[in-house]
């Protein structure tokens, strides 16, 4: 497999944007995916790359989360803006980590993307509460490497 096409049907990225829909209806955090095949870089750098390739830096309150998953490296990244790192406890993304790799190692991207997103939003929901003046400040597409 080299496409990420060949990763995800239409389907199941359509459920993943519905995902970050559902968690952004709970919490000012923005979340965004990114997924690409393999990375020659460590998953956390690549995932700080494209984090600020992305502009996931423009929100308000700092607070955009990036999914960053490599699929034939079976690897994927939290990567959350110092907004969110000021305010929660340090093992924050542990819940989201393990709603994701339970599904990653059976081979089950999708359904580890979109758990990992609906664990995020609830995770989220407690420091950074919806608002009723809120913008969808980044967008709900999947971005493909
Ligand atoms: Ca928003
Ligand atoms: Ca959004």
């Amino acid at each position: 497999m080299s496409q990420v096409e060949e990763f995800l049907s239409k389907e199941e990225e359509q459920e993943i944007i519905s995902a970050i829909r559902v968690a952004e209806k709970n919490t000012s955090g923005e979340i965004r995916v990114h997924i690409e095949s393999t990375t020659e870089k460590k998953p956390f750098d690549r995932a700080l790359e494209v984090f600020h390739v992305l502009k996931m830096f423009n929100t308000k309150d700092a607070n955009g989360v990036l999914v960053y998953v490599a699929v034939n490296d079976r690897k994927f990244v939290i990567y959350g803006d110092k907004g969110i790192d000021n305010v929660v406890p340090e093992n924050f993304w542990n819940t989201t980590k393990d709603a994701m790799q339970i599904h990653f190692q059976k081979g089950n991207f999708k359904q580890g993307i979109v758990n990992g997103i609906l664990k995020a939003g609830e995770e989220l929901q407690s420091h950074f509460p919806w608002q009723i003046d809120d913008e969808d400040e980044l967008s709900n597409e999947i971005s493909k490497g």
